[in-house]
């Protein structure tokens, strides 16, 4: 894959990640408390589920930043691990993929 497409395609996850994790923020800040104990525990179950999400997200972010400053390196395409070139396919499935197929599993 060519440095220009994988860019985009990075900026591209970047963006629809930040619009998810400002959402949940804004979850967070709209919820109202409730004085029904039954109410409370759910809340706090939908709570706990907005957490992971926000936590999988921020990783993920952080996953594409790593892979935003090798962009400009000649091993932007290349494995960590092994150092041969991560398919298109791959890419296309997990643009902030490090790890070819191979090392990933
Ligand atoms: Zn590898």
């Amino acid at each position: 894959m060519d440095r220009k497409t994988l860019g985009s395609m990075l900026q591209k996850e970047k963006e629809e990640l930040e619009v998810r994790v400002a959402k949940i923020d804004r979850d967070f800040g709209n919820r109202k408390i409730s004085k029904q104990f039954d109410e409370q525990s759910v809340e706090r179950e939908n709570d706990q589920v907005l957490v992971n999400l926000e936590l999988e997200a921020k990783e993920e972010l952080k996953a594409i930043e790593v892979a935003l400053a090798r962009i400009d390196s000649e091993y932007f395409d290349r494995c960590a691990s092994c150092g041969e070139t991560i398919s298109d396919a791959r890419l296309e499935a997990v643009p902030h993929a490090t790890l070819c197929i191979d090392c990933a599993q």
